[in-house]
């Protein structure tokens, strides 16, 4: 369904990803007319199914994993929509180590730096027990907690390999450095996998069948919204009455209230009348640091059982997902501080060859979401102090406007569950205020 210019909605909501899409149809249920505005001309935001290069292999450029066991609100539409996980077309059952720029046999660390690791494991596992995933965190005594990822881990002395290995895991988990994210959000997100440091690895290797699509495609026909795409939003401005929405082409519309569920990264971008309140200002002037590179590579020469991890490589980590002819397609990460640009070719197949020396990449495929007008970034990692500062103020509707997005969620906080949490947390808050306007009926 379209809409045209000028229409009035009870709630209109700008973006179409999970967030934007699972809070339409919370409204619709709900009784209410809601407007989406997408500004691509596809739905999904930070998760995006295409197939892969020249193939007909649909591959997952964004947002791709789920862990129903631990994510309730995947769960749910899991429940409702009677989505099933996928089959793993391949599953590897071992890794290839590359550490101090050599493939290490065996686990690469040993001796004196595994008590380190235990002890700094031990720690980090307390810590997690202290959280309420579901409770924004400023809300709750964890200012300690709230300190970059190398403060947190160098609290303890420690060998400079097991403070990269750790330091690793954590950049795959962030798209940042250590000194550039909080550890409050690393320590968040071992809470919501029940505390195990080892599930928010090792637990999200699930994808539904279908892919995110299914779940997409099942949010859009239910909720069945009146949908723009290519609407990219540049006003938000509210007054007593409604909220007017404006487009880079000058399409105008009007509601009760607004969601805005574009990433915090391009929050600057929308000029808002009045001016966001001063917690939304700070996030939009600072940003999230994430600027994870995922790519594609089609490879012949690689086996198909094993993945490669190791701190200081151009690839941080790759692993084999689908087989395709005699090759094998396998996904890989590149955080900072070994950035690559996963755009260049030549550049993934010399990482990949780091691992498997007798690699030969045949085709590449990447998406960069950070020059992405639309993201500016991967998923939100929370800087050192913002969570503790800002976040349950940057949930709060500002009057008319309500905020949501993985970004802002206190679960899983950048993904896809934390978008569903927040997208129904924000259609609420739009459905009390819509009330307001109806005289409360
Ligand atoms: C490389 C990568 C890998 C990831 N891997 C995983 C994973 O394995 N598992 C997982 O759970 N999560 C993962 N994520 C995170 C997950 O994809 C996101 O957290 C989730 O999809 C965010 O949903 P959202 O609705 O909050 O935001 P988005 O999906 O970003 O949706 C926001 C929408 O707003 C639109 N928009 C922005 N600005 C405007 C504007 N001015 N006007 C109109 N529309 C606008 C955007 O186009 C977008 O469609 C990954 C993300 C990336 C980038």
């Amino acid at each position: 369904m379209t809409s045209a210019p000028g229409t009035s909605a009870d709630v209109v909501v700008i973006g179409a990803g999970f967030a934007g899409l699972a809070a339409a149809r919370d409204l619709r249920d709900a009784g209410r007319s809601v407007l989406v505005l997408e500004g691509r001309d596809r739905l999904g935001g930070r998760t995006w199914r295409r197939p892969f290069a020249s193939t007909n292999q649909p591959i997952e450029m964004g947002g791709t994993w789920v862990a129903p066991q631990y994510q309730p609100w995947v769960a749910e539409e899991m429940r409702r929509y009677g989505l099933r996980l996928a089959e793993h077309a391949l599953m590897p059952s071992r890794f290839v180590w590359r550490f101090d720029g050599a493939i290490t046999p065996g686990f690469p660390l040993s001796g004196q730096e595994l008590y380190e690791l235990e002890r700094a494991l031990y720690r980090i596992i307390e810590a997690a027990h202290r959280i309420d995933v579901e409770r924004p965190r400023d809300l709750q005594a964890l200012a300690d907690l709230d300190v970059s990822v190398e403060q947190f881990l160098r609290a303890e002395p420690m060998s400079r390999r097991t403070y990269e290995f750790l330091s690793a895991f954590g950049s795959l988990g962030s798209g940042a450095a250590s000194d550039e994210w909080s550890a409050l959000t690393a320590l968040s997100l071992i809470a919501a996998s029940d505390r195990s440091a080892y599930a928010w690895f090792a637990a999200v290797v699930d994808k539904l069948e279908g892919g995110t699509q299914s779940l997409l495609d099942a949010l859009v026909e239910d909720g069945d919204p009146v949908l723009e795409t290519s609407a990219r939003v540049t006003h938000v401005r509210q007054d007593e009455g409604a909220v007017t929405v404006t487009c880079e082409d000058g399409r105008t519309y009007s509601a009760g209230a607004a969601i805005v569920t574009a990433p915090v990264n391009v929050w600057r971008d929308i000029a808002f009348d009045p001016p966001l309140s001063d917690a939304k200002a700070a996030l939009a002037r600072d940003g999230h640091p994430n600027r994870m590179g995922k790519v594609w590579a089609l490879v012949e020469g690689v086996p198909e059982d094993a993945m490669g991890f190791g701190p200081g490589n151009d690839l941080l980590f790759v692993a084999p997902q689908y087989r395709v002819g005699d090759a094998v397609l396998i996904v890989g990460f590149s955080s900072p501080p070994c950035l690559l640009d996963v755009t260049d070719g030549a550049a993934v197949g010399e990482a990949v060859r780091a691992y498997f020396p007798g690699a030969r990449v045949a085709a590449v495929d990447a998406h960069d979401w950070v020059a992405d007008p639309f993201a500016r970034g991967g998923w939100l990692t929370y800087r050192p102090g913002q969570a503790t500062r800002l976040m349950s103020a940057v949930q709060e509707p500002d009057t008319r406007v309500c905020f949501a997005g993985a970004d802002i969620a206190n679960g899983w906080i950048g993904w896809i569950d934390g978008a569903l949490e927040s997208g129904r947390r924000a259609a609420g808050q739009a459905l009390s205020i819509a009330n307001q306007n109806h005289g409360g009926s």
